[in-house]
This record gives structure tokens, sequence and C-alpha cells, in this order.
């Protein structure tokens, strides 16, 4: 048997050199479709097939018709319209009845050739303009019985772009480009990577036949059967790697152990806790403790709702380190969330010998000085701050452990920069609001430990949130005059909607005129955040609502993560239908805080469309973030979700991992189970599997796993 070889194939050819694209095709292929090698045009999946033996009476084609192919005999045409309106109207008849073919492009050339009294096939997209049926731009071939007999195949429809569709490479071009790549491949040009007991147990195709028959297949138990096979595959190799990955550094890696809980934990536990730990938080305090302990680096990924009390796990977390002689740091992803944390923990560790630094871009460079001096001396326990934290001149004495808040706003590299403050890398807790789904989390996150806070602390008031469309905004008002009249205070949220920044500015200045108008000095005081100030300008409008000097919060989503004022009570989100499910559930955590009751009211216009409309309707119906991340899945589907589009890992081409759910059990189970029995692929059987692996290591960009 010949060695196997996934990487020196003619598929890793460009694609300039496929017959029939040459440079100037190829060069829009790379642009519109990142068609780079043969491969990709592989990749590149028809999203459908339609059945061109099965020709439909004119009868039936209703508003809703999709893409079909109908029979029948131009009975004449004529041109209508003017300018952008001009168009060729020809009329079809069938034994049924009528239809409209409609072109607007190509007039002169369709008027050349179109026959009248002869028998067309034709295929579109069929639908009703002005209560007719008609076909938009039909592909039309002259009908001989034989057509309809002959073709045993489904065709296969591409996407494809306006920009292509011009340059003749069309989804039909398309289709006949990789025609012709598939007739030329051979058997070994696709070899076979999964195991052998994997494809019997699932009775899968070869990898081969499965790329034939999703192109171009010859029943559709066939094409059913390619496509399993291949959905898989993309899952399994994911899962894989993801698996793989963990393994070695559970295995191999080297981490700082944490093995004593100590004085400054316990006197900190005992004495100055201001509150019972939730079981969830405790839990995850021994898990992480656990992890700790064990002389390999953590990796742990900690999820808790809103509001669940992170910090003090955080904090505690902190604390065990400095009990064992290791300094730590906690990264947030704006100054105002750094600041307060700093504060926060400064305070309650105020009658502990534990010396905690704030380091932020506005720390002026005498105090940044002494704190770089003290940090890499060791005299600094826990640093608090933002991305400066990772500028290489922040140099370390021993960092033992990094905490991460509000993972999605930081990348892997930044994650990975932290790896090299220490020389046996620190341990790393990544903590984040945003809930992912289960299902979610363990796909995109495989590869990192798990642990999730799922209980609010006790004592909490639901918020009640309602919808309210734009014309009740005075009664709105109404209502958030009488919560302040009561001391509470308020936000007030504005959309970024538009595609420049200087139009959300006007938008959100608008809104602000507009709130001031219905809250006028001296009686009212209002604060406004937003991204294009400067970083002292938004502190002192951010501390003059916490301290209360304010009592209204107008902002863009800056406020978004983490900020904590207690007395807030009500948020308002102005056209609310304009953000998606979990950025919505992120907002409304703001408030709920404090012992009040707390109030979301969602203001949009009348036009809302179906989304948008159950978006609204979950919101109103659940404060539970994890049950609103699985609609948001179930929404928008896995490559919206925040937090996960960088990780790269979930835009599988053809696997959707809520719909292939059971491929992606299927896929997790089976490369668990190989990674653990065979953690270097050296079986005979898997083999294969680390010859395919070995070959996309160049490709696949492994800094996107997270
Ligand atoms: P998040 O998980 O969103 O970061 P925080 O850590 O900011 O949440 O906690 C939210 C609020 O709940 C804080 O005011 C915190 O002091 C409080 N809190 C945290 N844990 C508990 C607890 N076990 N019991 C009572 N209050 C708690
Ligand atoms: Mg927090």
């Amino acid at each position: 048997m010949p060695p196997i070889s996934f990487d020196a194939t003619i598929l890793s050819s460009s694609i300039e050199y496929l017959k029939g694209v040459g440079p100037f095709r190829a060069d829009l292929l790379r642009k519109e479709l990142q068609i780079f090698t043969f491969k990709d045009l592989l990749d590149h999946f028809p999203f459908r097939h339609v059945d061109k033996t099965k020709v439909s009476p004119i009868s039936s084609v209703h508003p809703s018709s999709d893409y079909l192919q109908v029979a029948g005999t131009i009975t004449g045409f004529s041109i209508m319209g003017e300018n952008r309106g001009k168009r060729l109207v020809a009329t079809l008849k069938d034994a049924s009845g009528e239809l409209e073919l409609v072109w607007f492009q190509g007039i002169s050339w369709v008027q050349k050739i179109l026959q009248v009294g002869q028998v067309y096939l034709v295929y579109g997209k069929a639908g009703y303009f002005n209560g007719m049926p008609q076909i938009t731009h039909p592909e039309m071939e002259i009908y001989t019985p034989e057509k309809i007999n002959g073709k045993a195949f489904l065709e296969p429809v591409y996407p494809s772009t306006e920009k292509l569709k011009a340059k003749s490479l069309g989804g039909r071009q398309i289709g006949k480009l990789t025609y012709s790549l598939l007739s030329a491949l051979k058997e070994r040009d696709l070899p076979e990577n999964l195991p052998s007991n994997i494809l019997q147990q699932f009775r899968f195709p070869s990898r081969f036949d499965a790329y034939q028959q999703i192109h171009f297949p010859s029943s559709g138990q066939q094409h059913q059967a390619a496509m399993d096979r291949l959905k898989f595959e993309e899952l399994f190799i994911a899962q894989l790697r993801l698996s793989l990955i963990r393994l070695q550094r559970h295995r191999y890696s080297n981490g700082v152990v944490f093995a004593q809980v100590g004085n400054l934990f316990n006197t900190f536990y005992h004495n100055y806790l201001p509150f019972d730990l939730t079981g969830a938080q405790k839990r995850v305090l021994r898990e992480i403790r656990s992890d700790m302990a064990q002389g390999r680096q953590m990796n742990r990924l900690l999820q808790g709702d809103v509001g669940s009390g992170k910090t003090m796990v955080a904090l505690l977390s902190m604390l065990l380190a400095a009990d064992n002689g290791f300094q730590s740091c906690l990264l947030a992803p704006t100054e105002i969330l750094a600041n307060q944390h700093y504060q926060g923990i400064t305070t309650l560790l105020k009658e502990l010998p534990v010396r905690v630094e704030l380091l932020t871009g506005s720390v002026k460079t005498a105090a940044r000085r002494k704190i770089l001096k003290d940090l890499v001396e060791g005299e600094i326990d826990l640093l608090i701050g933002t991305h400066a934290l990772l500028e290489d001149k922040v140099q370390f004495h021993h960092l033992g452990l990094a905490i991460i808040d509000e993972q999605h706003r930081f990348g892997v590299e930044q994650r990975a920069r932290l790896w090299k403050k220490a020389v046996i890398p620190p341990h790393i807790l990544v903590m984040t609001a945003t809930p992912i789904p289960r299902t979610l989390a363990m796909t995109a996150y495989g590869d990192l430990d798990y642990s999730i806070i799922d209980e609010m602390p006790p004592g909490r008031i639901p918020i009640t949130t309602v919808h309210r469309f734009e014309y009740a905004r005075a009664t709105v008002m109404d209502f958030l005059r009488s919560e302040i009249d009561k001391g509470r205070q308020v936000y007030i949220i504005f959309p970024l909607i538009e595609e420049s920044e200087k139009l959300d500015l006007e938008n959100l200045m608008r809104g602000y005129e507009n709130v001031k108008a219905f809250f006028p000095e001296p009686r009212y005081y209002i604060s406004m955040v937003h991204g294009k100030q400067a970083p002292e300008v938004k502190e002192t409008n951010m501390q003059r609502f916490v301290k209360h000097d304010t009592q209204i919060m107008v902002s863009t989503t800056v406020i978004e993560v983490g900020v904590n004022v207690p007395n807030a009570s009500v948020m308002v989100i102005e056209s609310a239908e304009k953000f998606g499910l979990s950025q919505l559930h992120q907002l409304r955590g703001r408030v709920g805080r404090g012992s009040e009751k707390s109030f979301c009211i969602l203001l949009t216009g009348m036009q809302l469309n179906n989304e948008a409309r159950e978006r609204l309707k979950i919101m109103c119906a659940t404060n539970d973030g994890f049950l609103i991340a699985e609609k948001d899945l179930e929404l928008r589907g896995p490559g919206d979700i925040e937090g996960t589009r960088q990780s790269g890992l979930l835009n599988f081409k053809l696997a959707n991992i809520v719909q292939d759910k059971h491929w992606l059990d299927a896929a997790k189970q089976l490369a668990l189970a190989i990674s653990e029995a065979d953690p270097t692929l050296s079986s005979l059987e898997n083999l294969p599997l680390k010859a395919f692996l070995h070959a996309q290591k160049g490709k696949q960009a492994w800094s996107k796993i997270s």
C-alpha cells in the first residue's frame, strides 16, 4: 500500500490552473468566494439540487413557489417600460395555463433567439407579480422528450455572487468547473481520512465517493449519505483536534502548584466575606482549587450569568495564589470595569496584608514606573488592569494566576501573551457573562475545562421586562420620572446601528436632547457615555452616575459590560429590535442588582419582523440567561453568537451544530475515545487521521483554536 498523503495531491493546486479558469477568473473566485485551490472548489458545496427530470404544470405555480421547471410554447413577446423598468415579457403556455417570462437584462439578445411557436424547457424561480405567475431571467432550452428522460441526475445549484455572475461564473458555470474537476480525479486524490471502523459503524461512503455524490448525486439517498459523512467528518476532525490539545496539556504541561489553602484565604473567608457563598460559587471554587493543585496549567472557562457573583470567585482564587507565594492579575475589558474591580477589591481586602494595584492606560508615568518596578520585584500581590497589562514592559516577579474578565472582548492572541509572562505558564481563568449554550461551549472551547455558576445569590427580586412601542414614549418617560422621584436611577441605551460612527453619535445626541427635554435641569441631571469620548470624560460621567450626582445615564452599549450601580433600577433600551438576544440580556443585567424592584423597557418601532418579535417575546418571558442563549442559538445559528465568532471552530461548512446535534454528539464521543486510547494516533487504524491532521496543520490557523 502506498503511503497516504494529504498534502502533495493535485488538489492543492492553485485554482488558476484549473481548465477553464485562468488568472482573471481565479482572481474573482479568490476574492468573491475564497476559492484558492482545487480543493476549495470541491468544498464549495451546492446549497441544493434540482430534479430536472421533473416538469411541473404551469397551473401549479403559486405565489410562494420555489425554483421549478415547466415546459410550454412561447405564444408571443413584447418589450415594455422604459429606462430601468424596461423589460422583455414573453408568454409561455402549456395545457394547464399561462406564465410570464421576464427579462430586464440582455433584452436585445433574448429578442433575437426567442422563437414564437417553439416549445421550451424553462427553469427558474417562480412566483407571482401583479397577480400573474412569472419567472424572471429563466434558464431556457429547446424542448425535446429525450432531454427529460436523459437527465437521470439531480442538478446542483451553487451559491455565487452578482459579480461572478456578470463574469460568467454563475452557479451553472461553477457546477461545470466542479464537474470537470471531479471527473479528472482519482480515488487517491481524495484519500480516506476516517478509520475504517467508523466508516463501517455508520455505513459511510468513502471520502472520494462522498465528494462525487454531494455534488452530483445519483439518487436522493446517496446524496444524503454523502452529506452525513462529510458533516460527520467536519465535526469529528474539529473535536478530535480539540480533544488532543486538551489531552496534551493535561499530560505534559507544567503548572505551578498551589498546594495549600493559607492564612489570607482563611482569614478573608472567615472574617471578611460579606455574604455566604452560593452553592454554585462553592462548587466552582472547589473545581478551581483542585485544578490549580495538580501540577499542570489550569485553563478554565468560568461561565456565570450577569450578577451570579463571579468576582468573588476570582478574588478567592487570587488569595489562594497569594497564599502560595504567587502574584496574580485580573484583566478587565474596559477602564471603567478595571476601576470598579479595583475599588471593590481594595475595600474588601483593606484589613489584609495584600498589596493591590491598578494599572490602566491613564495611570501617569511616575506612578506607572513605580508599579512596574514593584511588580517585577514581587512587592505587588494582585494587579488589576486593562489591556495595558499585556504590554511587554509589564513584567511580574512570579505570576501564578491570570484571570480574564468578560472573555469575549479578549482574543486568543491576548490570552497567549499572558502565558509568556512567567517561565511556567500561569493558571488561566477566563470568566464570561455571556451564557454560551452547553453544546456550543463544549464545541468551541472543547480544549478548556469548564465551570459554571448556575445559581443566583439569594434575595434577588426578578426584573420585570416589558415591550413598548415608540408611540408610548411619553408614558414611558412618565414612568421613569416616578421612579427617579422615588430615588432610583435609570439607564437609557441607544444602539450602534448605522454604518458610520458619526451617524451613531448624531443618533445618540438626538436621543440625549430628547431625554433632556423630558428631564430638565436643575431638577434632573444626565450623564452621557459613548465610545468616542476621551477616557477621562467617560470616567467622570460614569463616576457622577455612580455617586448619584446624575439620575439618568444615556449611553451606547459601552456600559454593556460589568458596570455595577445597585441603585439603578430601570433599563430602557431604545430601538430594542436592533439588538440580539444575548446583548439585550447583557444590558438588562445592569439593573436588578440592588434591593429595589427593577424594570427593563424595550422600546421599538412599529415595524417588526418575526424574528425581532420572537426576541422581544423571549426577553419579556424569562430572565434565565442560559435559556436565552439556547434561543439565541436557535434563532441566529452558531455563527453569530457573541464570543464564539472569533473561535473559527463553529464555522462549519456543512454541519450545523443545532440541527446536526446527533452527529456532533457521536463525533465528540468518538473523538474522545480515540484520543484517549491512542493520543499519538499511531495505531494502524488511526494513521490516516494522523496524516490528515498533519497536513491540515499548516493550512489551518491553529491560533484560531481557543
Ligand atoms: P458578575 O458575575 O456579573 O461579575 P458580580 O461578581 O459583580 O457578578 O456580583 C454581583 C453582585 O452580587 C455583587 O454586588 C456581589 O457583591 C453580589 N454577590 C456575589 N455573590 C453573592 C452571594 N453569594 N450572596 C450575596 N450577594 C452576592
Ligand atoms: Mg463581572
